[in-house]
């Protein structure tokens, strides 16, 4: 199963692509977490990269696009892959439209947390991050609204919305039920 997930940063698309990669036995790939590893270790990518998250704005397409592209060449991803925080523009979505159809595959779907703005404020100042100052979450809900929000036209057909407001457990209830109604167990 190939799927991407969708919302605001504060939906809690982290935890549920957790809960999720488990459920349907996938990997959840997360660009967010590949590029706090990298920053953690130093890298050339993590140096680039660094002050992108820390103020909130988006990492330049193409090494964000190079990073996927690799991390979608690992055997693990053979059997489908979750993809958390990507793609995060048009841009994007059409180079991971055009990297899966040299490889012959699609989209099982698009899953999209949908959620209040308020409650999502509320829950990122709650986690602590560092990049989760109240400056910069405005920031990042606005890139979000101006570079993002445009996939859910991007991507409407494929598109299955799921309401994130409830508990963590109540909301992987949902989104396996929904998954399950809509794409099956392909
Ligand atoms: P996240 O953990 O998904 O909230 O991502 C944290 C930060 O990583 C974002 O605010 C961006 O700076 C960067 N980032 C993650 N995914 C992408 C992406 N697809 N394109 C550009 N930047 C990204």
């Amino acid at each position: 199963m190939r799927l991407v997930l969708l919302g605001p940063p504060g939906a809690g698309k982290g935890t549920q692509a957790q809960l999720l990669s488990e459920n349907i036995g996938v990997p959840h790939i997360s660009t967010g977490d590949l590029f706090r590893t990298h920053i953690a270790q130093n890298t050339p990518l993590g140096k680039a990269a660094s002050r992108f998250l820390d103020a909130g704005e988006l990492v330049p397409s193409t090494l964000t696009i190079d990073m996927v592209r690799e991390r979608l060449t690992v055997p693990d991803t053979q059997n489908g892959f979750l993809l958390d925080g990507f793609p995060r523009s048009i841009a994007q979505a059409e180079a991971l439209a055009h990297t899966l159809g040299d490889r012959g595959i699609k989209l099982n779907a698009v899953l999209s947390f949908v959620i209040d703005e308020d409650v999502v404020v509320e829950r990122m100042l709650a986690r602590g991050r560092a990049d989760d100052s109240e400056m910069i979450i405005r920031n990042r809900l606005k890139v979000y609204a101006e570079e993002t929000a445009p996939l859910l036209d991007y991507y409407a057909d494929q598109i299955i919305a799921i309401d994130a407001a409830g508990e963590v457990d109540e909301v992987n209830r949902l989104t396996q039920m929904k998954l399950h109604n809509n794409v099956g167990t392909r």
